[in-house]
């Protein structure tokens, strides 16, 4: 433990033969030399990829394995509607040869800020290192498209497609095919890997959709949980919110608690930086079970992690039984 501490500061250059038993000859010390030389000249031609979720840096990490250097703006945590174009973002995003936004007006409120204070022309949109995954996928259909818009608009339909494994599999496809725009060289590679991403990715959505009873109700805080409706045997009954973006009113609460009452039991769930105030309400007045759902993998996290999270949602349902 010592040693290693010592050799990370660089504070003892007797530390690397010693720990390998003091029997290292200056031929050998020159030959490591050179293989850490090697290595790192490798590291200095991996693609600088920001993401702006955690979702999206688990896709590029699992694809671009040691050819990229993944950095994720949004905390898994924070509502990716809402983020400040923080200076960090910006220092991130003049670095970084490949940007991969969800896209679908998600990032509207924050993103075309801070990549203007970027000032890299290499994200610009429209340039190969600018990828915007809804660009590859049909969106779920938003409340939002027919009017009246008063909260914040999914005018694009429904951004947010985390929660949907067979959509996120749909962009591995074109996020290889662009990596491999940017480094010719290993196309074939993006391509094999992402492949097997979203053949893992599906296979495992599969199985989890199997272990739940089919029928089950849920209310969701946002028009988004609500894409656990494409593959999850559930149903969405409602909304907290009485439109995007507007927080739960009493009335509209209660207007959904009477439609609900009677029906079969369900479960209303939120995401963990949605408010549970209105759910807590909606719950004890109908009766159901709520939870707060995690919306997003760790933010370096890779694709056991997005798997385990498939599972955390569909438990939510398990639970409310
Ligand atoms: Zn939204």
């Amino acid at each position: 433990m010592i040693l290693t501490a010592n050799f990370v500061k660089g504070e003892n250059t007797m530390s690397l033969p010693m720990a390998i038993g003091g029997r290292l000859v200056p031929a050998v010390l020159t030959a490591l030399l050179l293989f850490a030389l090697s290595a790192a000249s490798v590291q200095a031609g991996a693609l600088n990829v920001v993401t702006t979720t955690s979702t999206m840096g688990m896709l590029a990490r699992e694809i671009g394995a040691e050819r990229v250097e993944v950095r994720v703006l949004a905390a898994p945590d924070r509502d990716p509607h809402y983020l400040d174009a923080r200076p960090a973002f910006m220092a991130a995003l003049r670095r970084a040869d490949l940007l991969v936004e969800k896209g679908g007006d998600l990032e509207e409120g924050w993103l075309p800020a801070a990549l203007t204070g970027a000032a890299n022309p290499r994200l610009n949109s429209g340039r190969p290192g600018h990828f915007r995954a809804s660009d590859f996928l049909h969106l779920r259909r938003s409340i939002t498209m027919d009017g009246p818009n008063l909260g914040h608009v999914h005018g694009e339909g429904n951004p947010h497609f985390q929660l949907d494994p067979q959509r996120v599999a749909a962009v591995a496809a074109p996020l290889a095919a662009r990596l491999g725009e940017l480094l010719p060289a290993d196309r074939e590679a993006f391509e094999d890997r992402a492949r097997m991403v979203s053949a893992r990715i599906l296979e495992h959505a599969e199985t989890v959709a199997t272990r739940l009873d089919p029928g089950q109700r849920f209310v969701a805080y946002h028009e988004d949980i609500d894409y656990l409706e494409e593959w999850l045997p559930v149903e969405i009954a409602g909304y907290l919110e009485p439109l995007p973006g507007i927080p739960p009113t009493a009335r509209h609460l209660r207007s959904l608690a009477d439609s609900l009452r009677d029906g079969p039991e369900g479960v209303v769930l939120h995401a963990v930086y949605q408010p549970a105030r209105g759910a807590e309400f909606l719950a004890a007045e109908i009766g159901w079970s709520r939870q707060a759902l995690p919306m997003e993998p760790p933010a370096n996290g890779g694709l056991e992690d997005y798997l385990e999270l498939m599972q955390v949602w569909a438990a939510a349902f398990q639970a409310g039984e």
